[in-house]
């Protein structure tokens, strides 16, 4: 191993949420900070507990960003050793190989490359909008124009849908060296501007999108002009996303539900308008999956900088809190979270 003097930060995937969310934070800060990493019991409280193939992608993605020596990247390996070296730009291509979430990879090693001295870009193929993971379009319309703010520019290309179990999507991501980054505040929402649903049903029968969105407009009181059909090709499918975008002059939200056999088009619409109630319910700032994805690129501003900053959310998942824990094991820096009208204020304060 390269690094005999930095202490090993040791870290227990059972812990917390229990799921991929700790290695592919450990990597990314692993990459940006030059602490090595050992994390036992990965992935312990899933059904699949172990390295599968989308976390092993993410792996072997970061290890070829910082050229790291790297033990257990092994499929269903329940202990990995990671060590980093220098990170480099450069323009990189990984393949998930299977519907697996190409957008997860990005979150691992986006961190570390937009910290980089010089511009990336990076081609993604896999799934691009699958459960349980940031799809592309909440990558695009919600995450980059704040990471944008933090003085990191990227600019993410959707090349082609990629849908569970099929996968075969693509993203073209390019990454700018973000040089200092700058924390703010995030509070208020501010002013809605705009609000709107799309359906994405590529090889699925027209009148599956039509019945979704027909049962959004109903239950939002939209009108046929935010219910949205984008066109789609056949061969990305079959897929079925209903994304609802709510765009506010401080934050653009991208809820998220995907239908599949056995869910009729109503009940897909019904889950979507919940998320989007439960957002609209709350003056908090961020929803659930972006408080969480959230906290990284505002603890790397916040140690840049030496300023303190805090932002607001509807929820604080088991996610978001083994982030932050995780966050604090790499970072010389403290997440205070209290409770606040409709929701949470979460601080990231400098200093352990
Ligand atoms: P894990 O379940 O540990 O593999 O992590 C899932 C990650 O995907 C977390 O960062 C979530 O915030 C994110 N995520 C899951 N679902 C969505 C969604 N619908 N929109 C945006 N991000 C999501």
């Amino acid at each position: 191993m390269k690094n005999q003097e930095q202490q090993w930060i040791e870290l227990d995937g059972s812990t917390g949420e229990g799921g991929g969310q700790i290695l592919r934070t450990a990597l990314a800060l692993s990459m940006c900070t030059g602490q090595p990493f050992v994390l036992r019991n990965i992935r312990a409280r899933r059904a699949k507990p172990g390295l599968m193939r989308q976390h092993l992608t993410c792996v072997l993605a970061a290890q070829e960003v910082c050229d790291a020596q790297v033990q257990g990247a092994e499929l269903n390996a329940s202990t990995l050793h990671f060590e980093p070296g220098a990170v480099q730009a450069g323009d990189y291509r990984f393949s998930v190989g299977s519907a697996g979430s190409c957008t997860l990879v990005l979150q691992t090693v986006w961190p570390a490359l937009m910290q980089a001295a010089a511009p990336s870009t990076v081609l993604l193929s896999g799934g691009t909008h699958n459960p349980m993971a940031p799809p592309a379009h909440f990558l695009q319309r919600s995450y980059m124009p704040l990471l944008a703010r933090l003085g990191a520019h990227c600019t993410l290309t959707l090349r082609r849908m990629g849908f569970y179990p099929a996968g075969g999507g693509e993203v073209e991501v390019t990454i700018a060296p973000a040089g200092a980054l700058q924390p703010f505040d995030l509070l208020a929402r501010g002013e809605r501007q705009e609000a709107y649903a799309e359906c994405l049903a590529p090889a699925l029968p027209r009148n599956v999108a039509h019945r979704e969105l027909e049962a959004v407009g109903q239950a939002m009181g939209w009108a046929q002009e935010q219910l949205r059909q984008p066109v789609v090709r056949a061969n990305e499918g079959p897929g079925n996303a209903l994304m609802l975008t709510l765009a506010h002059e401080h934050v653009t939200e991208v809820f998220t539900e995907f239908g599949s056999k056995g869910i009729s088009a109503e009940e897909v619409a019904t889950r979507v308008v919940q998320q989007a109630r439960h957002y609209l319910a709350s003056t908090a700032a961020l929803g659930p999956y972006l408080a969480d994805q959230w906290a990284l690129p505002l603890a790397l501003a916040v140690r840049h900088s030496g300023q303190a900053a805090a932002y607001t959310c509807t929820e604080l998942t088991p996610h978001a809190h083994s982030n932050m824990g995780v966050i604090q094991q790499f970072l010389p820096l403290r997440f205070d979270t209290q409770a606040a009208e409709g929701g949470w204020l979460v601080r990231c304060l400098p200093g352990a």
